[in-house]
């Protein structure tokens, strides 16, 4: 078992920009920490760092209480599952499995048959490593369904059977940190969905430490105990996935998370008798009483408005003077079986081509909206973020001013 620590983390692959800038991160022992981001944004070299397979150029890396930079990826204690899944193709479930373990543990029939004339007692130690060897592979075979394949070469094996391998090959070696990298991205959707399910029975049942690398956001949201969001080399966030869906500390964490994304509608905030309201081209909406006295300092100033499209109401039929209703056209309608998401353009000009601002919405399936039909949408003010525009922070947030 083990902590990782990243501190003051950088990597730099050329003279202009680094890859990684100054990463100061813990995964708890055995803690399930997922780092997200987009491509590029420099998780996997983050995770290669960990991993030993390319050395920060600022700052240290502990595993557990050591510090290990300098120290090659054998010696770390660590086990990495790629996305490729790297498997030696010359060699059958049962041989890419033990691999690891016979290198480091194992020995020939040839060399034991040696030891047992000039040295019984260690011949008698290889043995029992042999046996040691050949009883985790198996049981973590079986644990993985994958008892009836052991003689099977991958080529011969599917994609999901081929991550098991992989899976199977890391979990065998009983490291003290488990670093993956995007090792669900060949499957297929339904696939993904069961390998994710077992990744998080694998984790309760080990209790090891888990780093895992996914550009995916559900991926992330599902598996982690923790997300870190990255983006351009640097942590944005740390924490929960809910802490991370309901209190985003910045527009960009707001808008990775979520699907669709967050609404932006950029606005200014007005004061009229000590009470505010958010105005942008397409509606005014009240600002909620708890938020006011943090965003107080951006009276009369621009302001970016951020609403999730599930806290988007949808009204019909339009009653033109309904309080906090806003009136909106209907552009398009996308079915998703469970839900409907709607997208709209909002402001009592916007039946009229060129309407300023437009919105997602989602909503029950079973809402009836129809293409090119007035309708008219209520925002929650309690559910509203705002954010600084120059800086992206979240100001609306407890203790951000
Ligand atoms: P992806 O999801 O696409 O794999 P990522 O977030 O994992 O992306 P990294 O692979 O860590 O990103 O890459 C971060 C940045 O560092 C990218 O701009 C990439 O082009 C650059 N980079 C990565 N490895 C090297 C390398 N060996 N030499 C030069 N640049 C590199």
């Amino acid at each position: 078992m083990a902590r990782v620590v990243l501190q003051g983390v950088s990597r730099f692959f050329s003279d202009e920009a680094a890859a990684v800038r100054q990463i100061d991160l813990e995964v708890r022992d055995r803690e399930f920490l997922v780092l997200v981001g987009p491509s590029g944004c420099g998780k996997s070299t983050t995770l290669r760092m960990i991993a030993g397979l390319e050395e920060p150029d600022e700052g240290e890396i502990y595993i557990g209480d050591r510090a290990v930079s300098g120290v090659p990826p054998k010696d770390r204690d660590v086990a990495m599952v790629f996305q490729n899944y790297a498997l030696y193709p010359h060699m059958n479930v049962y041989q890419n499995m033990a691999f690891g373990l016979q290198l480091r543990y194992g020995s020939g029939l040839l060399r034991r048959l040696f030891w047992r004339l000039v040295r019984p007692a260690w011949a008698a130690e290889l043995s029992r490593r042999q046996e040691m060897i050949d009883r985790r592979v198996r049981e973590t075979a079986k644990s993985l369904g994958l008892d009836g394949l052991l003689e099977r070469m991958p080529a011969d094996l599917s994609g999901g059977e081929r991550q098991r391998v992989a899976l199977g090959r890391a979990i065998v070696r009983e490291p003290a940190v488990f670093l993956f990298d995007e090792p669900l991205s060949n499957l297929d959707a339904k696939l993904r969905v069961e390998m994710r399910r077992e990744i998080k029975q694998l984790h309760r049942r080990l209790q090891t430490t888990m780093v895992y690398v996914t550009h995916d956001q559900v991926e992330a949201m599902t598996l982690g105990e923790r997300v870190a969001v990255m983006q351009d080399g640097q942590l944005q966030q740390v924490a929960t996935p809910l802490e991370l869906y309901r209190r985003p500390l910045n527009r960009f964490v707001a808008g990775f998370l979520g699907s669709p994304p967050m609404n932006f509608v950029e606005g200014e905030l007005i004061e009229t008798d000590g009470s505010f309201v958010f105005r942008s081209e397409g509606f005014t909406t009240p600002v909620d009483r708890m938020v006011v006295e943090r965003v107080k300092p951006y009276a009369g100033r621009r302001l970016t408005l951020g609403v999730r499209p599930e806290h988007l109401r949808l009204v019909r039929p339009l009653v033109p003077t309904q309080e906090g209703v806003c009136p909106a056209n209907v552009d398009a309608v996308e079915p998703l079986g469970d839900a409907v998401v709607v997208h709209l353009s909002v402001g009592a000009e916007s039946r009229q081509a060129g309407a300023k601002v437009g919105l997602i919405a989602k909503g029950p399936a079973d809402v009836p909206v129809r293409i090119g039909e007035p309708c008219g949408i209520a925002i929650e003010s309690r559910d509203v973020h705002f954010f600084d525009p120059q800086s992206g922070k979240n100001v609306s947030l407890p203790g951000s001013v």
